[in-house]
């Protein structure tokens, strides 16, 4: 399991972690950061997040952190 954390404020909308995640799990919010921009959001559960981390990764301004945790059974 993976959880999914955007900094709104680090971000600038610039849609790139958008289009790479391949699950399709971040969107743009229509509310605006302090900064003025649309800001990028988890738009579905995180239960769906395959941790692959590319969303953090192609972020130009590191405002994405993918935590991965294990479910006990
Ligand atoms: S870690 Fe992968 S699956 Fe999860 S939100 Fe980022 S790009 Fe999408
Ligand atoms: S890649 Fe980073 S700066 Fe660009 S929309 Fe996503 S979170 Fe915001």
């Amino acid at each position: 399991m993976a959880k999914i954390i955007i900094n709104k404020e680090r971000c600038k909308g610039c849609g790139l972690c958008i289009d790479t995640c391949p699950k399709k799990l971040i969107t743009v919010s229509e509310d605006f950061n302090a900064k003025g921009y649309h800001f990028a959001k988890v738009s579905k559960s995180a239960g769906g997040c395959l941790g692959c981390r590319f969303c953090a990764i192609i972020c130009p301004d590191v405002a994405i952190e993918i935590y991965q945790y294990e479910v006990k059974k």
